[in-house]
């Protein structure tokens, strides 16, 4: 038997190394919390929770305090059968970051019990992924600059962050394009446009002759109609982030016939609503991406073995413990620069 015998919270802060500037909010540095989760034979399985308070409306000061709540709900239970685990963490559905890390803990503990990587209990689908990184909200002059650093570091795909000045990120993403041929571009507005400005944003940047592989979040999160006005009316490719967070999300996403894009993150979904919303979004024939909130390595380590496990996604973007300082690598993977691998 592997049963849980405790689950211990623990806050931990990361800096940023430069401010993280996106619609809306800037942050200098990630508070989030480390999960480990304990079975009777002395095994520790590690998560990490990293709230949003913008997209979830969690704060990490209330969701430290659930942790009695947490231990009460599984203690007893073992990590082998993780699917009775999930069901049940399933009731902390309104703090989806909590779900996620605790979840993965319990499944990193059966994979340390059994010696076997997430990654394989998840599937074993993919032996390499390839991460973007992202250039945040700044003057076009830096935007430019880091978009060229970034690409000389041999990443392929760069993230761009828009959507607090229509005529500003039109020149910014195309000078970026300029400066950075062969690059993949994932240009996000995190819902700073109203439908007409989106749809004005890519027509304008289509005729210039830019290509971006995916366009997200242009409109406010429960704005579905103006998402797939948006879809109808862009060149390229559109996806839901803020607007898809439960199984229940992307099932309407889906039926609304809104996006073309899905962005899981596990902090929105934990990992049993992601499973879902992997196979929906499959069956319905569109494509996926996988992001991050402000995750240090051990948190990052999470997406990963998911990506790596499930391998349904065209994009990565697992960039945001390559922004934080951090003592300590605790990834169980290897990353060279954009490319990550299995152990
Ligand atoms: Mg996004």
């Amino acid at each position: 038997m592997s049963k849980i015998v405790d689950v211990k919270f623990e806050l931990k802060t990361y800096k940023y190394y430069k401010p993280f500037h996106i619609t809306g909010s800037v942050s200098d540095s990630s508070t989030n919390i480390e999960v480990v989760v304990i079975t009777d034979i002395g095994i520790k399985g590690y998560g990490e929770i990293s709230p949003s308070f913008r997209v979830n409306g969690e704060k990490v000061e209330g969701l430290y305090k659930l942790e009695a709540a947490i231990k009460e709900s599984i203690v007893n239970m073992d990590v082998k059968e993780y699917r009775r685990i999930f069901d049940v963490l399933d009731k902390f559905f309104a703090t989806p970051s909590v779900k996620a890390g605790v979840q993965y803990a319990v499944l990193d503990a059966f994979s340390e019990e059994i010696n076997t990587p997430v990654y394989y209990l998840l599937g074993g689908m993919k032996r390499e992924i390839e991460t973007d990184k992202t250039v945040g909200i700044d003057t076009i002059e830096n935007m430019v600059k880091e978009a060229k650093e970034i690409f000389s570091e041999g990443f392929k795909n760069i993230k761009i962050k828009v959507g607090e000045d229509l005529r500003k990120d039109i020149e910014t993403v195309e000078e970026i394009a300029r400066n950075t041929k062969e690059a993949k571009y994932i240009v996000d507005a995190n819902m700073g446009y109203t439908p007409k400005q989106a749809v004005e944003f890519v027509r304008v940047l289509y005729k210039k002759g830019v290509d971006i592989s995916v366009f997200e979040q242009p409109v406010v999160a429960s704005d579905i109609d103006g998402l797939k006005y948006v879809r109808f009316n862009s060149p390229y490719p559109v996806a839901a982030d803020e607007s898809a967070k439960s199984k229940y999300d992307v099932y309407r996403l889906i039926r609304e016939e809104a996006v073309d894009f899905v962005n899981i993150k596990l902090m929105k979904s934990g990992l049993s609503d992601a499973l879902a919303i992997v196979e929906m979004v499959k069956t319905a024939n569109l494509k996926l991406m996988i992001g991050c909130m402000g995750e240090s390595s051990l948190g990052i380590n999470q997406s990963v073995n998911f990506a790596l496990g499930t391998g349904a996604f065209v994009f990565h973007d697992l960039d945001s413990h390559l922004m934080l300082k951090e003592n300590k690598f605790r990834g169980k993977f290897k990353q060279n620069g954009s490319k990550i691998t299995i152990l």
